[in-house]
């Protein structure tokens, strides 16, 4: 998931002097809800056999209704809400990147916003630095799709470089090769529409340094992509598997901590082919339930921890 359409957000390009101070405001605050406490929140650490797993927090958003479910009335919203006590409105979600150590290899799946976008997120850095990670000791980061709060904040806003030196960048072909299209801001979901050009931008910021990779790849032995496209043309997951632990890095395969799981087949706002991202969510959530995988969500509630259960004909996600 990502912000809606705000063509402001590509026009500020807040100079050297305004970062080093620390003054820059963006042309996008306040367009989404307050900032939540997770943003501050302290790395979530655990393990998954013999790899140690961090979740970092890069910041917060709320999205409007219409936005997010824009083919759904509020009743029908009310309905699906009902059992979870919350009420239609806007919907608040998280941004939680995980950090994998396995063997030698530190692994950022996701790169968060970066500064450019909206006062509420861009905060990876900040947090990698209290988790006391360097950025030149990351050795991959791996992008489950190119969306602006997924990609972005590779880019270092000082020198339009990489913020993490040493990586190697992972990327599917089919992901790439759209967002870099000419013309692609008009063929992408009017809802994500305002973060296409700055989304290709960047990927001709990394260039070469993008390693060019498909579903079904495995990154690393016990780091595998799993194929959730849909969302975007090329979204992936990330399996991790380490002796008989797993964990499902989910991307925004499933976005909203009741919906997502209760009303699977309901269209989203932000998916770019709706039939394929719900077939993609259905196999996804059927996988997590039979295999038993946890499962870490993108913006699920903090630290986007839990596990899948299924509940009648569908699902629910239950936090750790
Ligand atoms: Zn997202």
């Amino acid at each position: 998931m990502h912000v809606p359409q705000l063509p402001t957000a590509e026009l500020h390009h807040p100079t050297r002097r305004q970062i080093l101070a620390g003054t820059c405001t963006l042309a996008v605050a306040g367009a989404f809800g307050a900032p939540h406490a997770a943003a501050q929140a302290a790395p979530h650490r655990f393990r998954t056999g013999a790899a140690e797993v961090t979740l970092l927090s890069d910041g917060t958003m709320s999205a409007p209704l219409g936005w997010v479910l824009p083919d759904r009335s509020s009743a029908e919203i009310a309905d699906a809400l009902k059992p979870s006590g919350r009420t239609p409105g806007d919907f608040p979600l998280q941004v939680n990147v995980t950090l994998v150590r396995l063997g030698d290899a530190l692994i950022l799946i996701d790169a968060g916003s970066g500064p450019d976008f909206a006062p509420t997120r861009g905060k990876l850095a900040d947090n990698l630095d209290k988790a006391g990670i360097k950025p030149d000791a990351i050795t991959h980061v791996v992008f489950t799709h190119a969306h602006p709060d997924h990609l972005w904040g590779v880019i270092d806003p000082l020198d339009g470089g990489t913020m993490f030196p040493k990586a190697k960048h992972f990327l599917p072909a089919v992901e790439r090769d759209y967002w870099l299209k000419p013309g692609v801001e008009t063929t992408v979901p009017e809802a994500v529409r305002g973060g296409a050009i700055g989304t290709q931008r960047r990927l001709k910021e990394l260039g070469d340094r993008i390693e060019i990779t498909k579903a079904g790849t495995e990154i690393l032995p016990g780091l595998a992509l799993v194929d959730s496209a849909g969302h975007s043309p090329g979204h992936v997951c990330v399996h991790l598997r380490s002796g008989s632990d797993q964990l499902m890095i989910g991307g925004d395969a499933l976005t909203e901590p009741v919906i997502s799981f209760a009303r699977p087949d309901w269209p989203w706002g932000a998916d770019w082919d709706k039939d394929r991202a719900i077939a993609s969510r259905k196999r996804l959530l059927d996988m997590l339930v039979t295999d038993k995988i946890p499962l870490v969500g993108y913006h699920l509630p903090w630290p986007g921890l839990g596990r899948v259960e299924r509940a009648g004909t569908a699902y629910r996600f239950v936090q750790n």
